[in-house]
């Protein structure tokens, strides 16, 4: 088991382009919780808070009623439900989207530590506790899983890692893992922009488990580290055969090919704190111009497909979410990239090496 926090290599001639700006802003403060319960109502009432602004993620949207009752009940605060679907730890309510508020609550997701706040906010992280470590040890002996492997998981499932780690060790299985980079707050943990933590243990590593479910992280994370990703649900105990990376590059080369021609770009650029490239966005524009292309951007706060209907751009390069350009492009009137996709586009990076959008 490791916890490293050396500092990732930056592809020489890239690191202007994926530099992040720091957002030299204060941060408002925060404070984490694993779940909803009594700490958390006792440090909202003792904070003097009146209204509160609840977000919660798609999958706890039916429940968010009687959690709000419960936050009022509790705290003697007013609460204002945010209506507007939440995707990450990046896209919470803005102050003026929640009139009056003077605290967030974020369910489901972890604290983004590089992300600015503007309201005082209280992270929830719906941490379960569920998980036999042995019975899941003993899983990926059956499944005959190489060792070592690295472990990723999900927010909800990271106090699992360490008796994992244990458990699989006594039979056999050495897991590693690692702190990633400024955007996670917890070795082990996977956002959908940054597996930081996974690449950092790669090269010694014969294979990744995601403890978690669904396959969005475990596609992200094969297009980040070259190595097989098993996905184990911790609750079921079911282990998913590996994601085939291979097919997901040539997809991705494919659409990148399908762009080589395009005079004319959208640089596309989020004015949400937790997404916001505008440097790169610029950069990239540049970078277009040099190359003989077009380029403008568009700014936008949650990219709605019907936006870029009826605009002449032949291709877009999103700066924004990368998930929006490899998972929901279908949705999108014209071809969508990442930006190192884009670079390799224009003819500025080999196709020979696929390199995942890392927001860092
Ligand atoms: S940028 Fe996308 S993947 Fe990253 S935290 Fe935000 S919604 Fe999730």
């Amino acid at each position: 088991m490791t916890a490293e926090g050396s500092a990732l290599p930056i592809e020489p001639g890239l690191a202007p382009l994926l530099a992040e700006a720091e957002n030299s802003a204060a941060s408002a403060a925060y404070r984490v919780f694993p779940r909803l319960g009594p700490d958390l109502y006792r440090t909202l009432r003792e904070s003097g808070v009146r209204r509160i602004a609840l977000q919660v993620p798609a999958g706890l949207t039916r429940g968010a009623r009687e959690i709000a009752d419960t936050l009022r009940t509790e705290t003697g605060a007013d609460v204002l439900l945010a209506a507007r679907a939440c995707f990450g730890a990046c896209d919470f309510p803005a102050p003026d989207e929640v009139p009056g508020a003077d605290a967030l609550v974020l369910l489901g997701h972890a604290p983004i530590p590089n992300v600015r706040l503007a309201l005082p906010t209280y992270f929830v992280e719906m941490r379960h506790p569920g998980g036999d470590p042995d019975r899941l040890a003993r899983l990926l002996v059956d499944r005959k899983l190489p060792s070592p492997l690295g472990l990723v998981c999900s927010i909800q499932h990271l106090d699992l890692v360490d008796p994992l780690v244990v458990a699989a060790r006594r039979v056999g299985i050495e897991f590693l893992f690692a702190e990633g980079d400024r955007r996670l707050g917890y070795a082990a943990q996977a956002l959908g922009c940054n597996y930081t933590s996974a690449e950092r243990v790669a090269d010694r590593v014969r294979g990744f488990v995601f403890l978690g479910t669904g396959d969005f992280h475990p596609r992200g994370l094969a297009l980040a580290v070259d190595r097989p990703v098993w996905t184990v649900d911790p609750l079921t105990a079911q282990v998913e055969p590996p994601i085939d990376r291979a097919s997901l590059v040539r997809d991705r080369l494919l659409r990148i090919a399908s762009c080589r021609d395009a005079r004319r770009w959208g640089v596309l650029v989020s004015s949400f704190a937790g997404q916001n490239r505008s440097p790169m966005a610029l950069a990239l524009v540049r970078k277009a111009r040099e190359r003989g292309r077009e380029a403008e951007t568009l700014v936008f706060a949650r990219l709605d497909p019907a936006d870029l209907i009826g605009r002449d751009f032949d291709a877009y390069v999103n700066t924004a979410c990368p998930r929006i350009a490899l998972d929901d492009a279908a949705l999108y009137p014209r071809p969508m990239l990442t930006p190192p996709e884009f670079l390799q586009a224009i003819g500025e990076r080999p196709l020979d090496e696929y390199r995942f959008d890392t927001y860092h």
